[in-house]
């Protein structure tokens, strides 16, 4: 071991460590490392490196390009649900054929499983108005549903999200956060958009269970 016996080499591209790649390292079981641009192409979740072998670590990366490779060259949306500017962004899509998701509010791509969805809701962030700016009032009346959050009447809605939670699954994300409203404190048209996108998302929901169910009944 010389001056520079420190360095270390990534077990997957084998750059070294150093002024360029010295950002960010993960030390994994077996003594070797990782940087921090191949951290990028394992599974999104968290995951425990250091319990973690090379070949775990391979094996992740490659689940996770095939999740990629599954969005590009399998997935093929039955349904946009779009919220926004109004209703034109698209925020979840479905591919009802496989069963699978995608949030695409966040540009990462990932497809998840329908049938990974244990709950979801909507969550609403809120301001209170400062005294010299007028209050907005929003009825919401004809947008009801069960797990629907409310708000006190004239504060300020800054942000709205569909959280979506999922069960332990292989990507390792166990929450999935749409975001419905695309500006901070969005007009009314928006946050009706967002709600709308999320009535959707629950009506597709409630009616996906129903028939996993009667699926599951026959057999
Ligand atoms: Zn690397």
């Amino acid at each position: 071991m010389g001056l520079f016996g420190d360095d270390k080499y990534c077990v997957i591209c084998g750059s070294k460590s150093g002024f360029l790649g010295g950002l960010f390292w993960y030390d994994l079981a077996d003594g070797s490392h990782l940087c921090s641009s191949c951290r990028d192409k394992c599974t999104p979740g968290e995951l425990k490196f250091e319990a973690m072998t090379a070949d775990a670590v391979k094996a992740n990366i490659a689940f996770a390009a095939e999740n990629k490779r599954k969005a590009v060259q399998e997935f093929r949306a039955t349904r946009q649900l779009k919220a926004g500017a109004y209703r034109g962004r698209d925020c979840i899509e479905i591919d009802e054929n496989h069963g699978w998701f995608k949030d695409m509010t966040h540009n990462n791509g990932w497809v998840y499983d329908l049938n990974d969805i244990y709950t979801f809701h909507m969550h609403l962030v809120t301001r209170r108005p400062q005294a010299d700016e007028t209050a907005k009032g929003i009825d919401w009346s004809n947008y009801q549903f069960d797990e629907l959050p409310k708000y006190t009447e004239g504060d300020f809605l800054t942000e709205a999200k569909l959280k979506i939670y999922l069960m332990d699954n292989a990507l390792g994300v166990t929450k999935v956060e749409v975001d419905l409203v695309p500006s901070w404190n969005p007009d009314d048209s928006e946050l009706r958009g967002g709600y709308e996108c999320a009535h959707e998302f629950y009506e597709f929901m409630r009616n996906f269970r129903n028939n996993q169910k009667m699926r599951l009944r026959r057999q």
